[in-house]
């Protein structure tokens, strides 16, 4: 491809609506321009990238036995109400002017539909169908680019088993692709085991990758691959060691002292030595919670501890249970129930609030003060704690879905009657599985993973071409002619190249190639040209070197080996 014919309107600014990495790259190369608020046009050179990972994943789902379907976007809304799912979308379902028909955020109900009276027996089972097709969400919130769209590309997939058993199988297939799909792209990624959520089933797996633009907060061991959701993650508690000697509890007047920062300040301690309390409503009566230093309440854990709807005391509430403010208050002469998080079991020595306003107590001990105290994990899990698993350091990040693998069962199968004859000739509904990747988003990341201050980096398998060639000087006539030579003989070797052929300055091809990111460059000058030479970038590295021109095929071959 020449530069000179071809649109990439690449841009020198960061465009100022663009905050993560992914999205002013894409942006700045020329590869995706916004249509509206989460509707992007892919551009030439982004949807060369785009092909490529969706052949990747073709390659994948062929593996496992999948066959590739292309489902309607528009879909009668009649079938979207055989499952209950115009409702369950609410306002995220895209509707058009003719009621009649919904935009598909997801084709369970399609699939199931082909799948419905046609899957009559155990004998046709199993089956993988899948597509890469245009999902339709109307995300509230469209933000970062291609990464939540509100038109956005998405392979999904849909098996069909007559036991559970082979459910659990193809469950496993795709398990293996989505691997092989991701180690392909290049992607560094963690699985997280999930709850099913609102679409029913049992078992799913999340397939995420660390980001600035994620919306989910996970904790995350290198060491043994433990990954979950900061709601459900827990850490090993190292506990407060009792100290030898417990204090006698002593009141202490801290004038305007209200947050465990002030308390540790005015009184020169550590917050290890704070036992901080909290105070929610639970069935109409107060539950204090005590934590240590400034960890904060997971408030799902605390729903399960509870096991049921809670909320926060209001301040004058709190005042009338406790007699003290917010920031005052304590274990001590509570009267209600009280449980600490883990981390404060069985300690003594702690400073907390005196149930009184600007006092605090020193020298509680939990074991002798606070009769009928209960521990249980209540913390919201911080980088640096101790992995649950094998005990060495969690990391807790941002991070975003990539894939999502989940055992639907018969969710789909029951309500919409999709039923088959099993050996011994009983009616039963379909075992469904239901696979998706988001193909944009693998794009979207696999650029936060692989950038540098130039822009973006790419490996031979996602470059939208391997080589960049930039002709210095295209007004002599030499470089033209070497520069076209170069082009021919490598494109007719099967190589991708995109040729600088535009008329500008060196400077503005350096960069834009290096924005670009192409594997290797090779850049024909005068100089070097006379010595019968060109000079190779490699643009991951940023080594640079000249060769003869003889030399070059089995160089690049080399290097994209
Ligand atoms: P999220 O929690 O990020 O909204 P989701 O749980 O709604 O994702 P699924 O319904 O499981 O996602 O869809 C499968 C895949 O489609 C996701 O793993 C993700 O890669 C992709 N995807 C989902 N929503 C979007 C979106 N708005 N824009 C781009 N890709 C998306
Ligand atoms: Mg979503």
């Amino acid at each position: 491809m020449k530069l000179s014919k071809y649109f990439v309107p690449t841009l020198k600014e960061v465009p100022n609506d663009a905050v993560v990495k992914s999205h002013i790259l894409m942006l700045r190369a020329g590869m995706v321009r916004m249509l509206s608020a989460g509707i992007y046009s892919f551009l030439p050179v982004g949807y060369r990238v785009i092909k490529k990972i969706s052949e990747i994943i073709r390659e994948e789902m062929d593996g496992i036995g999948g066959q590739e379907f292309h489902l309607p976007a528009l879909n009668p809304r009649e079938i979207w109400e055989e499952t209950n799912r115009v409702e369950a979308f609410g306002d995220t379902l895209f509707h058009i002017k003719n009621r009649d028909y919904v935009l598909a955020p997801t084709h369970e109900e399609i699939m199931t539909y082909h799948a419905r009276n046609v899957l009559k027996s155990y004998k046709e089972l199993p089956q993988i169908w899948y597509q890469i097709q245009t999902k339709f969400r109307n995300e509230a919130r469209p933000r970062s680019g291609v990464i939540r769209g509100r038109q956005f590309l998405m392979k999904d997939a849909y098996s069909f088993d007559a036991t559970w058993e082979d459910l659990d199988k193809s469950y496993a297939l795709h398990d293996k692709a989505y691997k092989k799909i991701f180690d392909r792209c290049d992607l560094k990624y963690f699985v997280v085991g999930a709850s099913s959520g609102a679409m029913g089933g049992t078992g799913s797996e999340e397939f995420m990758v660390q980001s600035e633009a994620g919306e989910d907060t996970v904790a995350h061991c290198e060491n043994c691959g433990y990954a979950a959701n900061v709601e459900v993650a827990t850490s090993i508690v190292e506990g407060k060691l009792r100290d030898e000697k417990s204090e006698e509890i002593n009141e202490i007047s801290t004038p305007n002292v209200k947050s465990i920062d002030e308390l540790c300040a005015f009184l020169k301690i550590d917050e290890k030595q704070c036992a901080k309390s909290r105070v929610y409503i639970h069935e109409a009566k107060p539950v204090l919670i005590l934590m240590l230093g400034n960890d904060e309440v997971n408030e799902t854990k605390l729903e399960k501890l509870l096991g049921g709807a809670f909320r926060p005391a209001h301040p004058d509430e709190l005042k009338e249970i406790t007699g003290a403010d917010a920031g005052s208050i304590g274990p001590i002469g509570f009267n209600g129930r009280i449980v600490a998080d883990l981390k404060l079991k069985d300690g003594n020595n702690f400073y907390s609030g005196a149930n009184k306003n600007d006092y605090h107590l020193s020298g509680i001990d939990l074991q002798r003060d606070v009769k009928n105290i209960e521990y249980d994990d209540l913390r919201i899990v911080k980088s640096g704690e101790g992995c649950p698993r094998c005990k060495q350091t969690l990391k807790v990040f941002t991070a975003i879905e990539l894939g999502h693998i989940f055992k639907l069962g018969t969710k789909y199968s029951s309500s919409m009657g999709a039923m088959f004859l099993d050996e011994g000739g009983k009616e039963n509904p379909l075992i469904m599985g239901s696979y998706g990747i988001g193909v944009e988003r693998v794009m979207a990341c696999y650029i936060e993973q692989h950038n540098d201050e130039k822009g973006m980096i790419w490996d031979k398998t996602l470059a939208p071409f391997q080589v960049q060639l930039i002709a210095l000087n295209v007004k002599k006539q030499e470089i033209m002619d070497a520069a076209e030579k170069i082009y021919h003989s490598l494109s007719a070797k099967g190589y991708e190249v995109l040729f600088d052929d535009r008329e500008a300055q060196a400077g503005f091809k350096f960069n834009d190639a290096d924005l670009l990111g192409m594997p290797v460059q090779v850049i024909v000058g005068d100089k070097k040209l006379k010595e019968n030479k060109v000079e190779v970038k490699i643009r991951k590295t940023g080594e640079r070197f000249d060769l003869e021109l003889e030399m070059l095929e089995d160089k690049i071959k080399d290097i994209l080996k």
